[in-house]
């Protein structure tokens, strides 16, 4: 936990990008007391769903890229720092399975470049709805729909296998026979909120085919159920180029398979509709992926939150807004030094439905915060949430 002032308070994190922005204003204490933090972190960015000539779908010309030829164009076309080649797995013979994984082994170089092994899996005629696989190992099989012809199964799977992985879904807005009703805690950190797909986040949002959704299944959606799901944007390039939409930034301590894995897992994500918006977000010095769990006699320690937001934007930044269970709870449009950076603390007070009075079970109490960020040029960006987890103290 690092240094704990108390409970509910902790030291922030250090990453290693400043907005000056904090230098000079009152708020900057609640980021920079006295230097003294609980950890260091680094910012990573890549393309966590990228497809090759090796899927149908994005065996397109000119973007007809071999998986060797991908990261190559994400590490220097594209300045990526990782890259997850996510081809369908139903569509792979098992030797040309062996040979991705050889591929991504030749081009993992730690600490300039991560070739992330992984797949997408989809059970049968889309039943289900897609699901990317995520390992920490090069040594693994090759998982299909064929054979895990469930999520539950797939996790069952997973979970005695001798190596980790994780799951994202994506596009289950999109698809009819999608299921997102359910989900692993454990081994399905996040949501792919952004693709080439366009924005997933909830119904109507900009940048979103909306007469090709369904009214459900969305990021917000998604939270609402209780899961604890962090954001990833990729590309799922059909056809298009590794970084040429969606990207992720991870925060951890290096760049290395097992850091980013590890990152991933935590929920230390940001995703972006492709502008690398360096963004940092906490709540009470908790980061991004925390939970906060918390008791009806903690309320008064737990609050007000100080919810701190600190933005580098690509471009001038439209507005910041702080997302409480779905609503806009707070929206910021003027930067004060410069138009594309933000820093601010925000103090929020127990909103009407706390107060251990009012506490008739967790859904009334329990919450998740997050950041959505909207510059000049249409660019997004979001931070993962951080949730506060009511529990009653019998
Ligand atoms: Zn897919
Ligand atoms: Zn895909």
């Amino acid at each position: 936990m690092g240094n704990v002032t108390e409970a509910f308070r902790r030291k922030h994190w250090r990453v290693d990008w400043f907005v000056p922005e904090l230098d000079h204003r009152k708020y900057a204490k609640a980021f920079r007391e006295d230097d003294d933090y609980s950890e260091d972190v680094k910012l990573f960015w890549g393309d966590p769903h990228t497809h090759t000539n090796l899927s149908p779908c994005a065996h397109v010309d000119p973007y007809n890229q071999s998986p060797a030829e991908s990261c190559r164009h994400a590490r220097s076309a594209a300045g990526l720092d990782f890259l997850a080649i996510c081809d369908h797995a139903e569509h792979l013979s098992g030797e040309q399975w062996a040979q991705c994984m050889q591929t991504a082994r030749e081009h993992n170089d730690p600490g300039r470049f991560v070739a992330w092994p992984a797949v997408e899996w989809s059970p049968q005629g889309g039943l289900y709805g897609h699901r990317n696989i995520y390992y920490n190992d090069y040594e693994v099989p090759l998982v299909s729909g064929r054979d895990r012809i469930s999520p539950p199964r797939l996790w069952e799977f997973l979970r005695a296998a001798p190596f980790d992985a994780l799951t994202i879904p994506h596009h289950a807005a999109r698809e009819a026979t999608a299921d997102l009703s359910r989900t692993d805690d454990d081994l399905e950190p996040a949501f792919e909120i952004f693709s080439g797909w366009g924005n997933e986040e909830y119904y109507g949002a900009p940048m979103q085919d909306t007469d090709r959704c369904m009214t459900r299944n969305f990021a917000v959606d998604c939270l609402m159920r209780g899961f604890r799901m962090g954001f990833v944007a990729g590309g799922d390039g059909h056809p298009a180029p590794p970084g040429d939409s969606g990207i992720t930034g991870i925060y951890t301590d290096g760049l290395t398979l097992d850091g980013l894995f590890r990152g991933l897992k935590r929920r230390r994500t940001i995703a972006t509709t492709g502008a690398k918006i360096l963004l940092d977000f906490h709540v009470n010095g908790f980061p991004m992926g925390s939970v906060i769990p918390f008791n009806q006699h903690q309320v008064s320690s737990l609050f007000p939150l100080e919810i701190g937001v600190a933005v580098q934007g690509t471009f001038p930044i439209a507005k910041v807004e702080i997302v409480e269970n779905g609503v806009t709870v707070f929206t910021k449009t003027k930067p004060r030094a410069r138009l594309d950076q933000m820093a601010f603390l925000w103090r929020r007070q127990s909103g009407p439905t706390d107060g251990s009075r009012l506490i008739h079970g967790p859904n009334n109490v329990s919450r998740f915060i997050y950041v959505r960020v909207t510059q000049h040029d249409g660019h997004m960006g979001w931070t993962s949430p951080i949730w506060l987890d009511f529990y009653y103290e019998e």
